[in-house]
């Protein structure tokens, strides 16, 4: 295993010191938590971690890159599963943290709005948020660790996209710094601005290729007073998608999560926490955890209610529980959560992030598990996710004493073929990063590979922002 203080140049670091001062430039073995992801799958090495405090050392440290000739790597949470934060030529590459930049600038109650620096935990905002009964909906199991910047970098989706949209539609403006160093003000509180481009658009979603985030200004909601969540037993993922068409139409707007579990959640929730109780019989083909969620003088529990009385009178639903209080809501809630980490405990599998049509849900599922199962005997699919928006996580666990890589790269293979088939997409809201830039790059469009090319070496023609993430300029046009 390479580690960090194995592969670093001591001129380098020197003159990082020199140039940035030692507060601001960790080395050695202290940079090894810096090189790995949640997964604990990659641990590499880096130059050094530049922690700057504010904007001006955000800028100071991309010059001084830039002088230098290292890449950089910015990082928030390190929850990003694409390996995008990771660095992955350790002797030319620094990573750039934000988590000291992790101040809440200010929060206007009466615009409905926020402007804080990208280091902010996603949890602890969400906390600030709360005591002025205010909301931000970005809801997703990363939140006790994912960074504002690294949410906007990665436009990431969560439980509550059906809703609230992603996070670009949460965006009321941005400060970037371009790798150049300049300061680039997009900080806004108007709603509605329509003066030509939205240039802060190009960062949302770039996953640190183009520039540092280093504040956001954000759009807030009223902080929902009342919640009703229900996790109900179905007969199948065709029957969860028209429960899921019916309650777009019969709760007037105020869904905010609609998940899909496999019969298997359960099992593998209670792998990672031992200590879990059934909350009803957990041997039905499919369940849906769904949440409706408001303020004011709506009344949730009466709606949740009478939606789930016409579910069951159509035949949609045949078992069900409603929580009662927040902290069974909240139980309900974690096995859902737990399925992650009791599948990371199942050892190395293929994880995927995909998209069709939501009309198209149940039969790309159908066809690509009976197309990895008989190609890999033994091998479990495991199929869950944001359905409501047409996303799901077709995970694959290997048949137990096989070569979990070779069955991996099988598995993803035979899954994509099926996916082309349905027009979908290969990451739904996890980003490219690192892991998927060789398939994102072989399905792109020539006039879509160009178009990207073309912004990349507008803004980044050194190529120092995050190499080898994302995308790859074509050495032929390149600089
Ligand atoms: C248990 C679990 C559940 C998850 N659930 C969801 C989910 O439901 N929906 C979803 O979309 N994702 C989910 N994720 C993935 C992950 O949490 C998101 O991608 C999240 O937005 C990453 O934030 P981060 O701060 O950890 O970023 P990091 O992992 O540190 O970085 C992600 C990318 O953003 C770049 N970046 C980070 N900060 C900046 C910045 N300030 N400026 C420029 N570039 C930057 C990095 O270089 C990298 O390319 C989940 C992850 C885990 C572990």
């Amino acid at each position: 295993m390479t580690t960090a203080a194995d592969t670093a140049d001591p001129t380098l670091i020197q003159r990082l010191q020199a140039a940035l001062g030692a507060d601001l430039v960790l080395v050695g073995q202290a940079t090894t938590p810096y090189c790995s992801d949640w997964h604990g799958d990659v641990q590499t090495g880096a130059v050094a971690v530049l922690r700057p405090r504010n904007t001006e050392q955000v800028s100071a440290c991309l010059r001084t890159a830039k002088a230098l000739g290292l890449g950089v790597v910015p990082q928030g949470g390190r929850t990003g599963l694409v390996l995008g934060a990771v660095p992955d030529t350790p002797d030319r590459q620094v990573v750039l943290s934000l988590e000291r930049m992790n101040r809440i600038r200010r929060i206007d109650p009466d615009d409905f709005s926020a402007e804080i620096e990208a280091g902010v935990v996603l949890q602890a905002l969400k906390d600030a948020l709360a005591e002025q009964d205010l909301f931000f909906p970005l809801a997703l199991g990363a939140q006790g660790s994912c960074q504002i910047g690294g949410n906007l970098s990665t436009n990431a989706g969560g439980v509550n996209v059906l809703r609230y949209g992603m996070t670009r539609d949460l965006v009321l403006g941005l400060e970037v710094v371009l790798p150049d160093g300049r300061v680039l003000d997009m900080r806004s509180r108007l709603r509605k601005d329509n003066r030509g481009i939205d240039l802060k658009q190009l960062f949302i979603g770039a996953e640190g290729t183009l520039g540092i985030i280093t504040a956001a200004t954000l759009k807030l909601c009223p902080l929902p007073e009342q919640t009703a969540t229900a996790l109900l037993a179905l007969d199948c993922l065709e029957d969860a998608i028209t429960l899921f068409q019916l309650a777009r139409r019969q709760c007037c707007d105020l869904m905010s999560a609609f998940e899909f579990l496999p019969p298997l959640a359960f099992t593998l929730a209670r792998e990672a926490m031992p200590d879990l109780t059934p909350p009803m019989p957990m041997d039905s083909p499919a369940y849906v955890l769904m949440d409706l969620s408001g303020s004011g003088l709506v009344d949730i529990s009466a709606l949740m209610e009478r939606f789930l009385e016409l579910a069951l009178a159509e035949g949609l639903v045949r078992d069900g529980v409603i929580a009662k209080s927040q902290a069974q809501a909240r139980a309900l809630w974690i096995i859902r959560e737990g399925m992650n980490e009791g599948q990371a405990r199942r050892g190395r599998h293929l994880r995927t992030d995909l998209s069709v049509p939501l009309s198209c849900l149940p039969d790309f599922v159908a066809q690509a598990e009976a197309a990895v199962t008989q190609a890999l005997p033994g091998a479990i699919c495991v199929s869950y996710g944001h359905v409501g928006d047409g996303n799901v996580h077709l995970n694959v666990l290997p048949a137990p004493g096989t070569d979990a890589d070779t069955q991996i790269e099988m598995a993803k293979k035979l899954i994509h073929q099926v996916l082309a088939r349905f027009d979908g997409s290969i990451s739904a809201e996890h980003g490219i990063g690192r892991l998927k830039r060789g398939d994102f790059q072989q399905g792109l469009p020539d006039t879509q590979r160009d178009l990207l090319q073309a912004i990349k070496r507008a803004i980044d023609p050194d190529q120092m922002m995050n190499p080898n993430c994302l995308q790859e300029l074509d050495q032929r046009v390149a600089k």
